[in-house]
């Protein structure tokens, strides 16, 4: 049997340029989660912009004040994460399902204060990866395939060169050859299209425009559509739940008890 294939897209930060993405990923027929803090340095939508955002796309948490939550006390990281959920639910008044913490950094306790809160994901920035989100104490870890951004490719070296399965994609791709993110986007959308998996995109808004990627973006998001006959189309919650209730997981009872017992409204 193929293993089934997923599309999802994720963009960080809430900077009002997000629904200049949001646009792009509609006029594709994409669909992806937007996280959102309260206040960041570059900028942060207003409520109202939020609940736009929120009526086609997934809105996830990314702390109150963008805080990295490893330089934080365990009473301060508990505070950013429950504090955002509450926040946003309150907001949208819808569920948030989803986590990411900002730069990436978390630690073990984090991950059980993620849980606890009551989410069901934590997407993190280990790049180059086409696996479904693996499990850790319920929740589900959720890793990305490609960062649209031209200076996220040495971060994406140093991430694949880890991984053996990458090491010969790597050299064919960049030994003297593309620069281009886009072309790495297509390569493993390829790659996850004949072998399955999820194929994640994320970025940050205000850096595409920042590095004027917004072309190059309509480009990948167009081949991305091109996909859909082959993969399907899934925010960051909906992949999330996916690989929490598939029949390889010992673990679904706890993530249940999550939707049950969590009331915050
Ligand atoms: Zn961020």
């Amino acid at each position: 049997m193929t293993r089934a294939t997923y599309i999802t897209t994720s963009w960080d930060d809430g900077h009002p340029l997000d629904l200049r993405i949001a646009a792009l990923l509609s006029k594709h027929g994409l669909t992806g989660t937007f996280y959102v803090p309260m206040t960041a340095e570059n900028g942060t939508m207003t409520a109202a912009q939020i609940r736009d955002l929120r009526s086609a796309f997934e809105i996830g948490a990314h702390t109150i004040h963008h805080a990295v939550l490893t330089k934080l006390t365990k009473e301060r990281a508990w505070q950013e994460i429950m504090g955002s959920k509450c926040w946003l639910e309150d907001v949208t008044g819808r569920r948030c399902s989803m986590f990411c913490p900002p730069t990436g950094a978390f630690s073990h306790s984090h991950v059980e204060m993620i849980q606890r809160a009551g989410f069901v994901g934590l997407r993190t920035v280990e790049l180059g990866s086409l696996d479904l989100p693996r499990q850790r104490s319920g929740l589900a870890l959720m890793p990305t395939t490609v960062q649209a951004y031209p200076h996220g490719l040495p971060a994406f070296a140093r991430n694949a060169i880890k991984r053996m399965a990458f090491a010969n994609l790597w050299r064919a791709l960049f030994n003297g050859r593309s620069k281009d993110w886009s072309q790495l986007a297509r390569v493993l959308l390829d790659k996850a299209i004949d072998g399955g998996g999820a194929f994640h995109l994320w970025g940050h808004s205000w850096e595409l425009h920042d590095s004027s990627q917004w072309r190059r973006l309509d480009d990948v998001l167009r081949f991305m559509h091109d996909a859909l006959g082959d993969a399907l189309s899934v925010t960051n919650a909906q992949l999330a739940r996916l690989s929490l209730t598939s029949e390889h997981n010992d673990d679904t009872t706890q993530d249940r008890s999550i939707d049950v017992t969590w009331t915050k409204r």
